[in-house]
This record gives C-alpha cells, sequence and structure tokens, in this order.
C-alpha cells in the first residue's frame, strides 16, 4: 500500500497528539489536582486538540458531518454534570483530555467522541 505524504504526514500529527493525549487519560489525578478555573487558551493540549470554548467559532468542527450537534457536554469524554464558575458564563466542566482547566459544555476539540445516549 502506498502511502502519500500528505497521508504520512497526517498520521504522524494525529499520532503525535493522541499518545500524550492517551497517556493523560490514563493517568489519575489526585483531588487537590482537579481544576478549578477554565482551560487557557495557551494550554499546550488544548492548543493541540484546536479546542474552543465557543463551538460555534471552530471551522474544524463545522467541516465535519454533523459537527454542529457536536459540543463538549455530548461528549463521551466530559463525564460531569457541567457548573457555573464565578466570573465566567455558561456552564463548565473536567475534560479527561484536557487536564489544565474546566472546559466549556458548549465548546468543542478534535478528540470528540459522542456520548452514549445523546
Ligand atoms: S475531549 Fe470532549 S469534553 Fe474534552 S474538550 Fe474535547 S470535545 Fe470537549
Amino acid at each position: 500500500m502506498k502511502v502519500s505524504r500528505r497521508d504520512f504526514f497526517k498520521r504522524s500529527v494525529l499520532s503525535a497528539i493522541s499518545v500524550p493525549a492517551l497517556a493523560l487519560l490514563m493517568k489519575p489525578r489526585p483531588a487537590w489536582a482537579e481544576p478549578t478555573s477554565p482551560v487557557s487558551p495557551s494550554d499546550p493540549t488544548a492548543t493541540a486538540l484546536g479546542y474552543v470554548s465557543d463551538a460555534s467559532k471552530s471551522e474544524a468542527r463545522a467541516a465535519r458531518p454533523e459537527g454542529s450537534k457536536q459540543f463538549c457536554e455530548n461528549c463521551i469524554l466530559f463525564p460531569n454534570a457541567p457548573h457555573k464558575i464565578d466570573g465566567h458564563e455558561g456552564m463548565w466542566g473536567k475534560c479527561n483530555v484536557i487536564q489544565g482547566g474546566l472546559v466549556n459544555a458548549k465548546g468543542w476539540c478534535k478528540s470528540w467522541a459522542m456520548k452514549p445516549g445523546t
């Protein structure tokens, strides 16, 4: 099977992103380390995954089939009930991939995967 340079590059980038993301998923965090504020726009994991706190502002999401239905709140990697944070609009919760801060329930990133039953 012949792999084009473009496909090779895409697969390399996805692998580079997936390995640290999976490592973060597997690593349990102590309760004191749980984030209590929104994730920083400069968070390396959030940046690599194209996270946006307002899903409607993502071109990558818009390009996906049925992308308009994808939000953090219906992602399998958003296991909790979202809650408010003082000084920030919207509802927020912990993400199993982006662990540097809370993500917006109406946010999105490239790791979105449908939560069963939604
Ligand atoms: S993995 Fe899911 S919950 Fe986490 S930022 Fe991406 S879309 Fe949101």
